[in-house]
């Protein structure tokens, strides 16, 4: 065991090292926490809706636990498959407008899973690079050919398409709103791509889920593309502030996952408690418009202040805000200024994302206040140029 000792001196040494630290949710304050017992503006978590506190959806879990019991005792396919899975699932479809739902463990188990049981050895993935790891993770597992085109070039990817032509199954998949950079893939593009070349179309809505269309459908929904993608997957650990993921789309593929999908045919199901919280969040997100708005107009204007700042923000009202440092070390020293000031980040440093871009990334709420992001604006402006991030 001696190598692990080296290994992780070199990774400190390269400022990659990471450790685990304490938090604290604070009820009575949302979109603050507690960090080793301070209370901080928590600029990083992915609560985007603030549904992870709600008291209607701790009460439906709460009641659910009662009546349901603590664990689901097995796999769905076993006996693990309890009524409030029956209720989420409908929930779900008609959400969706989709044929039929399947719950997941967990976004990164979904991805896993669905790909998995999508394609294999003699079948191409067709995968943006700055895809999330449990999607690199699945086509990994899957063993099919991974053809990666960079970020969001179509042409890119078309040439790929061309080069593979011949393979068995071909697979396209991609985040909708790109977990550390905050932009959208271009569905339609996507969609003309794989009508053109016969492909399945898979899209990740992890960050996108909740906050996007009437419903909080999501972007394929809102860009009236739904109906275009094969296989829709969300998760219900951002917006949704619980635990779990989806699969949304025909009756034939949700058959197919359950027959072939290895998370969900040998793993124990999430417990009905959690399933049960899943459906009271879904209720909320459908409803409740305003925190989508609200979260939509924060977007907005802390990129604004920031773009005036000096920095180079993307367009958009994603609620994701990279600020790209570059350095590890600085990066880590950017997220400790900040916690001096009272605001909780995280430095992103590689594999997360790629060497050279380490970044801060900020994440906005629905809870948070005018108040709250203009200090925090203010901050980060004063601690870049302290840094020679920004120029004064
Ligand atoms: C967070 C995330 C996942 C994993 O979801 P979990 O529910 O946290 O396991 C999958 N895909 C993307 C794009 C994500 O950002």
């Amino acid at each position: 065991m001696d190598w692990m000792e080296k290994e992780l001196a070199a990774l400190t040494g390269e400022g990659l090292e990471r450790t685990l630290t304490w938090h604290a949710p604070i009820t009575d304050n949302p979109g603050y926490l507690l960090r080793e017992n301070r209370m901080l503006l928590d600029l990083s978590s992915n609560d985007y809706l603030g549904l992870a506190g709600h008291s209607a959806v701790v009460e439906a879990m709460r009641q659910a636990l009662f009546v349901e019991g603590a664990g689901s005792g097995a796999s769905r396919l076993v006996t693990g498959n309890r009524r409030p899975y029956r209720v989420l699932e409908e929930q779900l479809a008609a959400w969706q407008q989709s044929e039929a739902a399947l719950v997941f463990g967990s976004g990164y188990i979904a991805n896993i899973g669905v790909i998995q049981a999508l394609v294999s050895r003699d079948d191409v993935v067709f995968s943006d690079k700055l895809n999330h790891a449990s999607i690199v993770d699945g086509i990994a597992l899957s063993r099919a050919e991974h053809a990666r085109y960079r970020h969001n070039d179509m042409e890119h990817l078309r040439s790929l398409l061309n080069r593979h032509r011949d393979k068995r199954r071909k697979l396209i998949v991609t985040d909708a709103v790109f977990s550390m950079d905050g932009d959208c893939a271009p569905l339609q593009e996507l969609v003309a791509l794989k009508r053109e070349y016969g492909a399945m179309l898979m899209v990740d809505e992890a960050h996108s889920g909740g906050l996007y269309g009437p419903r909080g459908e999501g972007l394929c929904h809102k860009l009236g593309l739904s109906n275009e993608v094969d296989i829709h997957m969300g998760t219900f650990s951002k917006s949704f502030g619980v635990y779990g993921a989806y699969v949304c789309g025909s009756h034939i593929l949700i058959q197919w996952l359950i027959n072939r999908a290895r998370p969900l045919i040998y793993s124990t199901a999430l417990p009905p408690s959690v399933i049960t919280g899943i459906s009271q969040a879904l209720a909320l997100v459908q409803d409740e418009h305003w925190r989508r708005e609200r979260l939509s107009a924060a977007s907005r204007r802390f990129r604004s202040m920031l773009g005036e700042a000096g920095f180079e923000i993307g367009r958009g009202d994603s609620p994701i805000i990279p600020i790209i440092v570059g350095d590890n070390a600085k990066a880590l020293r950017f997220s400790s200024a900040l916690e001096e000031e009272g605001i909780a980040t995280v430095a992103i440093r590689p594999p997360t994302v790629p060497s050279g871009t380490a970044r801060i990334r900020f994440s906005l709420s629905a809870v948070h206040s005018d108040e709250d992001l203009n200090r925090a604006a203010a901050a980060i402006r004063r601690i870049a140029i302290e840094l020679g991030v920004l120029r004064s």
